[in-house]
């Protein structure tokens, strides 16, 4: 089975800050792999040690990315794709989305794609199902789990907000996946950093990849960060004080008023 993992290098905090022209702030931060994109791999290596067939890894970011793939590499992948040209500055969603369907067209054929539910720092959930839809292939997100592969067919399991579906299907496909609860994340061993130096990694430029050059970067973007603010903070709530009793009393009538219970 061949499979690739889109992965993508973000910066380690949960506090994203932006300029006046809405493009994030990267100076001064910490890049790591996107945990999401780290859970992909690991669950990719696994089904490759259970059916055989070969991890390929790819992003399409700036050189300073190369981190995020050589870790992929040292913790088992096979072959990285690094994507990477002026021309993919300031490229929103779609405008991503749409080259690295044309690198993924023009690298191989990949029985299975993976890809993270999400970025920590975009956090928009769009590359996995546009990519999906510009190969022309089904795609499933929220993707805890491979269950089985069988032919032509993998079955996995989605999780839904208040359970998890079951389901089969059709390669190729792209799944987004995310990790389940305390998931234990494997850290690359020396030897797996010794052995990614000497494995194939492949840069590819614009030219590299055929497609529509007018849809690469910010001229192929048709959404604009028009503002970015943080959500307003929530107010602390009312504070019942007095004994136990009054208090599940007082909480009492204030979901009854709101007819939260009756
Ligand atoms: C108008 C606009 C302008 C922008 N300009 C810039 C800019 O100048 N510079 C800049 O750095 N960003 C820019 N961005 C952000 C950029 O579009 C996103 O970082 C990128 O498209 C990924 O979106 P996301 O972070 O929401 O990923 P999500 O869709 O949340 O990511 C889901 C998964 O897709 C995969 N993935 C995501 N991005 C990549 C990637 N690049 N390569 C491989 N796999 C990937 C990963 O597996 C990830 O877990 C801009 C966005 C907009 C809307």
């Amino acid at each position: 089975m061949k499979i690739l993992v889109l992965v993508k290098q973000v910066p380690d905090t949960s506090e994203v800050k932006f300029n006046e022209n809405g493009v994030m702030i990267r100076e001064g931060l910490q890049s790591i792999l996107n945990m999401f994109d780290q859970f992909a791999v690991e669950e990719a290596l696994r089904i490759r040690e259970k059916y055989g067939g070969e991890v390929s890894v790819m992003t399409l970011a700036p050189e300073q990315a190369k981190s995020a793939l050589q870790k992929c590499l040292a913790l088992g992948a096979d072959k990285a794709y690094h994507i990477s040209d002026r021309a993919f500055g300031g490229s929103d969603t779609l405008a991503t989305s749409y080259a690295l369907s044309l690198a993924i067209k023009k690298v191989g054929d990949f029985d299975l794609i993976m890809a993270g539910n999400q970025a920590t720092d975009g956090d928009t959930g769009h590359i996995g199902p546009q990519v999906a839809q510009f190969l022309g292939i089904p795609h499933v997100s929220y993707v805890e789990k491979i269950e089985n592969v069988e032919g032509d067919k993998v079955l996995v399991k989605s999780l839904l907000e208040d359970g998890y579906r079951m389901i089969e299907v059709k390669l190729p496909a792209l799944l987004a996946c995310i990790p389940p609860p305390n998931f234990e994340y494997s850290n690359p061993s020396m030897m797996g950093i010794v052995k990614a130096k000497n494995k194939p990694y492949v840069w590819l430029k614009a030219d590299d990849i055929d497609g529509d050059k007018s849809r690469f970067g910010l001229n192929g973007s048709p959404t604009r960060v028009m503002k970015m603010y943080p959500p307003p903070k929530r107010s602390r709530g009312e504070v019942f004080t007095g004994n136990y009793n009054e208090a599940v009393k007082k909480i009492i009538d204030v979901l009854k008023e709101k007819k939260v219970i009756s």
